[in-house]
């Protein structure tokens, strides 16, 4: 019997007692309580990212603080009689399979597994207005390594000296290195980071050093290697064209989904499903994520959450945002959790709880399903909150998600924008024949700028991304077979995958 049967088990036990019956009750409360204990308590905090992946004790784990120590790995494993892989590690961000499992290890083979935590670093030349940061260091702050910090990290030296980077992902804990090798990106069709990638230097599997630039005549090694999952060697250095600082200022909005309507208390600004309402002026969801500077939406995402009785929709969108002259101004940050004592960790916990409870939406008891959808009601409120802060720390809208109470699984789908329609429709149809496939969180929507570079999900194509998340902390199901219901529904839509991302 799995979890949340023995607690619904135990709640129906419960029901069948009457008031009198006060001992009986109490037992029964008291394994409810200690049941919730069990799935209430946050993740133990990550020694070493390489730790992560539970490898044999035989795979040597290295942390090299210079280029030349690097190649020397490489050369030493290249020139050993005895076959020897070696794999290297950002952040840890992605399923441990996209970097080395026991599995993954053939007989006989020795592996070094390399972590680039002690290679950080970043030089700014003013004069070109470039950067060149070391693979290792991380894009805002990892708080899970100690040896990361706000203040060593990309975004911020950027934004200190008056630069800027095109966007960021939802979080920045990962590497230079790891955001590069896997296409991560953010959601905008108008900017990529991509974009502003203008050099690459990598080590190849011999030892090689290859200095990439775009500008190369022949420059089909840059466009390889810069989506390449650590399969064509190591990146150590990656050059950077930037633009000057700026500003977002933006909203997150909570609507019901229907009817449609522009007053968002009382339904959607979007339509989701269908072509739009030219009387109220309401976009098609193509139409908005297509024309998204008309919208003020050139930074966007949509969380849709399905669950029966629940029906809403989070928007939050943001433009960039500057002073003639130059200067700051005023920060207003956006609050992913709302602050309780100077903290979002409190509310991240009962949120965590609540995902847990959740699972009785699923139950087909009214009492419980009445008591899930209020939940959700309630910590997904109908309202409007205005923001605005600095490039790097707008963006990164979800950066202050605490992983080890929040543990997410994530599958993103990447199409052809102009396929959006018909996919919502197909995802509202999965949902009304299997609403097990809902799962208790949401669907992300967001967009993606075409890229050049070959492996990237969106190579010379503007994409619109479906993401699917799974709570890990959930006692219920796993992730494989939440997603598996959206993969086995959109496969003959052929989507390409990205960042699969799990915490262990
Ligand atoms: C909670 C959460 C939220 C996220 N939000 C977003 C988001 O909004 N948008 C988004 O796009 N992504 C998002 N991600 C995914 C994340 O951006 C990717 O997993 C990213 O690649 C992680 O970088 P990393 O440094 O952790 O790399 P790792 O996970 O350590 O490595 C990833 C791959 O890159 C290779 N690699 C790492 N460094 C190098 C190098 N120097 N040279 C060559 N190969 C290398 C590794 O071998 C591995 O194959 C999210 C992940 C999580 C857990």
């Amino acid at each position: 019997m799995n979890s949340l049967d023995s607690l619904k088990q135990k709640i129906e036990i419960l029901n069948q007692f009457d008031d009198h019956q006060k001992e009986e009750k109490g037992s029964i409360l008291k394994e409810i309580d200690e049941f919730l204990g069990t799935i209430t308590v946050p993740m133990d905090i990550r020694e070493k990212r390489s730790k992560d992946l539970q490898l044999p004790s035989s795979v040597e784990r290295l942390e090299p603080k210079t280029e030349e120590e690097i190649q020397n790995i490489i050369q030493d494993a290249y020139n050993d009689k005895e076959p020897t892989i070696v794999r290297v590690i950002g952040a840890a961000h992605s399923l441990p399979s996209a970097i080395l499992t026991a599995k993954d290890i053939p007989k006989n083979t020795k592996v070094k597994l390399i972590s680039l935590t002690k290679f950080r670093g970043v030089v700014i030349n003013d004069a070109e207005q470039i950067a060149i940061a070391l693979a290792g260091t991380n894009l805002g702050q990892d708080p899970e390594n100690e040896d990361s910090t706000i203040e060593n990290g990309l975004l911020y030296q950027l934004n200190q000296r008056g630069y800027s980077l095109p966007n960021t992902g939802g979080v920045i804990h990962q590497t230079v290195g790891g955001f590069l090798s896997t296409g991560s990106s953010g959601g905008t069709l108008i900017h990529s980071l991509f974009e502003a990638v203008i050099g690459i230097r990598i080590i190849d599997g011999t030892g090689k050093i290859h200095d990439l630039k775009i500008s190369d005549t022949d420059n089909s090694k840059f466009l390889a290697a810069g989506v390449s999952m650590g399969l064509l060697g190591i990146i150590t250095k990656v050059t950077f064209k930037l633009g000057k600082k700026f500003f977002i200022t933006g909203t997150q909005t909570i609507s019901p989904i229907k009817p449609l309507s522009r007053d968002i208390n009382v339904g959607s600004p979007i339509d989701i499903f269908g072509d739009g309402d030219k009387d109220q002026d309401i976009p098609s969801l193509f139409d908005y994520l297509s024309n998204s500077m008309d919208y003020d939406a050139e930074f966007g995402r949509i969380l849709w959450w399905p669950q029966d009785g629940v029906d809403r929709l989070t928007i939050w969108k943001a433009k960039k945002t500057q002073k003639l002259d130059g200067t700051d101004l005023p920060v207003n940050p956006y609050e992913l959790f709302p602050e309780v004592f100077n903290s979002q960790v409190p509310a991240q916990l009962a949120v965590s709880l609540i995902l847990k409870l959740l699972n009785i939406v699923r139950s087909p008891n009214k009492v419980f399903k009445k008591i899930a959808t209020f939940l959700y009601g309630a910590f997904n409120p109908i309202g409007i909150q205005s923001f605005q802060d600095y490039w790097w720390r707008g963006l990164p809208m979800d950066d202050k998600l605490d992983i080890k109470i929040l543990p997410v699984a994530f599958s993103e789908l990447w199409f052809p924008l102009d396929k959006i329609k018909v996919i919502m429709n197909e995802l509202q149809q999965l949902f009304k024949n299997n609403p097990e496939s809902i799962g208790n969180l949401f669907v992300e929507i967001y967009t993606a700028k075409k890229s050049s570079f070959w492996l990237n999900p969106g190579y010379e194509t503007n994409s619109v991304r479906i993401g699917l998340n799974y709570n890990l902390g959930d006692p219920c199901g796993t992730p494989e077979a939440h997603f598996n219901h959206y993969w086995k529904a959109l496969k003959h839509h052929t989507f390409r995958l990205d960042g699969y991302q799990r915490r262990v």
